[in-house]
């Protein structure tokens, strides 16, 4: 099976209610020794609210006995044999964990590194002011469910991920289907703001809403908080324009399961950007002429400095403006006759600080 190359999977799953602060420090206690039990490499980030990983493995085996460990064995009452709470135990049951075999080994991480944090996804709402996932969360759809949905004119998709990301790939619907917007968010953090805006209520009033982002995760919170936001704005007694949108739903799995789903790409453009060392997917049966076209022609995406078309962010520089630092776009050419001058740094200007 070695011969068959390593494998990755990611995934994340939430918690509620959080752990306390007594279980908090067992859990991440057992995450760490099943990872090591099965040779298991990768980063993850684990809040009091649940865990978010990309982790490899150096067989397709090893990935899938981990995985199941997790859905089978977690119980963070077994670290001190104590086995009466329910509470903490088939936590990952349902988990969507999304594999990937055959990559080289050098794609695999060199250590496992869990990082504690205070919330998985940087959205500001920790704690208290995180709207239950529970209570609030929007409505799971398959990716083919998806798909379907994309063909309803009355319904609006939007595109959760940061603006960088979506430069190089996302959701075309179909014409005379669901509408695509893009909040052109910086970071996550910009989520709430955008929400709350009148401007953007009004276009999602009476409208599906379909959200995605890479592997699911984002939407998570992101459609607890339109869901929360809809309801306190029905339950106030104001003058102003209630929020009522006709539903909320997100892709389980995100563009990770979608292009699984669609491997000549359904209603996607471009590439999926990725945090980890493959830096973005493609959909497998697609033509990579087709999909550069894609980015290019359709999406626009261009080199930051000389403003050709390019598609990658592979030479790995960020926005030079103050309060910004996002990925940009520079093409191999601009990276070659690159010096650290700062005249060279203000070109690195992303397509928001442009506008
Ligand atoms: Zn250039
Ligand atoms: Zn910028």
């Amino acid at each position: 099976n070695k011969g068959g190359g390593a494998s990755i999977v990611l995934f994340y799953q939430y918690k509620e209610p959080v752990w306390t602060s007594r279980e908090f420090p067992k859990a991440l206690k057992l995450f760490l020794s099943i990872g090591r039990k099965y040779e298991i490499t990768g980063r993850g980030r684990i809040a009091p609210e649940g865990v978010n990983c990309t982790l490899t493995a150096p067989t397709s085996k090893l990935i899938r006995l981990f995985c199941q460990s997790l859905r089978d064995d977690w119980n963070i009452g077994s670290l001190d044999g104590n086995d009466s709470s329910n509470d903490t135990t088939k936590l990952f049951h349902d988990t969507d964990f999304k594999i990937t075999d055959g990559l080289p080994q050098s794609q695999k991480f060199k250590s496992l590194s869990v990082r504690k944090v205070e919330e998985l996804v940087a959205y500001g709402l920790e704690g208290e002011k995180a709207p239950s996932i529970t209570k609030f969360g929007g409505t799971h759809l398959t990716a083919v469910d998806y798909h379907k949905a994309l063909r309803d004119p009355h319904t609006v998709v939007i595109d959760v991920r940061n603006n960088y990301e979506t430069q190089i790939g996302t959701i075309q619907p179909p014409p005379g289907g669901a509408t695509l917007l893009d909040p052109k968010l910086r970071n996550s953090r910009e989520w709430p703001k955008w929400l709350a805006s009148k401007e953007t209520q009004q276009q999602l009033n009476g409208k599906k809403i379909l959200t995605f982002c890479t592997g699911g995760i984002r939407c998570e919170r992101a459609t607890a908080l339109i869901n929360q936001i809809s309801i306190d704005s029905s339950s106030t007694s104001s003058t102003a324009t209630p929020f009522q949108p006709n539903g909320v739903y997100h892709m389980r799995g995100g563009i990770e399961r979608y292009l699984k789903t669609y491997p000549q790409g359904g209603y996607w453009s471009g590439k999926n950007y990725l945090f980890d060392k493959r830096m973005e997917q493609v959909p497998e049966f697609k033509d990579s002429i087709q999909i550069e076209n894609e980015v290019t022609s359709k999406l626009q995406a261009k080199c930051c400095v000389c403003r050709k078309p390019w598609t990658s962010y592979r030479n790995q520089y960020k926005c030079h403006q103050i309060q910004c630092g996002v990925p940009v776009l520079v093409c191999d050419v601009c990276h070659n006759n690159s010096k650290s001058s700062e005249n060279q740094k203000k070109q690195l200007k992303c397509e928001l600080c442009r506008e």
